[in-house]
């Protein structure tokens, strides 16, 4: 779902067809994390489906967030989590053209990037509790892909009611607010897991829950 305010889009395809997007190797955490399953893209031939190009430096910026977040015993363990799953691929495409969101595999229908798509807005935050480097909303997003995998069923229940929502009668009583609930549902998990724990051992700015 896409994440208001901060940052969170979410792709089934066939994975027989290779994308000609080669995960790229860098230097450094970039090289040790980039693994099968978690793919950089930079090619804006292959995010036209989507409607927005990889900023130009996303190479630059993505290895820049991966190098701080590998300072995060959190950050870490869930990049690892990711990195190892070759069934479970993940296209992280950071791009100024869309807010940042995490949209599972079976919500893409892209054919050029078959997989789950995490776009990611790189700029920093506000919280209430400081300034948070844009590191923070990579690790986000990247949280999202952990419940998704880990916890699917009850992750696909309160997205469909999200997006159930984008199609129901807008007189449907009570349809907002079940949508809203079912999205804070989702969030102030991902935010109690995963970025509030990451910004404390990163000293960023962090929050105690979504707003
Ligand atoms: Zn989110």
């Amino acid at each position: 779902m896409p994440d208001s305010a901060d940052r969170s889009v979410d792709p089934s395809a066939d994975r027989a067809i290779q994308s000609d997007a080669a995960p790229h190797v860098a230097g450094g955490a970039t090289e040790e994390w980039n693994a099968v399953a978690v793919k950089l893209i930079t090619d804006a031939a292959l995010t036209q489906e989507f409607g927005f190009a990889p900023t130009p430096d996303a190479q630059a910026l993505y290895d820049g967030a991966l190098t701080k977040l590998k300072a995060s015993k959190t950050a870490s363990q869930i990049i690892d989590k990711l990195s190892k799953n070759p069934q479970f691929v993940i296209n992280v495409i950071p791009t100024r053209g869309f807010p940042s969101q995490f949209m599972d595999e079976e919500l893409n229908v892209s054919k050029k990037l078959p997989g789950s798509v995490i776009a990611w807005y790189p700029d920093s935050n506000k919280t209430p509790n400081g300034e948070q480097g844009s590191e923070i909303g990579l690790i986000h997003e990247m949280g999202h892909a952990v419940q998704y995998l880990d916890n699917r069923a009850w992750y696909k229940t309160y997205t469909r009611i999200y997006y159930d929502r984008l199609r129901q009668d807008p007189e449907v009583p009570n349809s907002d607010q079940r949508k809203k609930n079912a999205q804070l549902t989702i969030e102030n998990d991902n935010v109690t897991k995963h970025e509030t724990p990451v910004a404390k051992e990163l000293a960023q700015g962090w929050r105690e829950k979504y707003d």
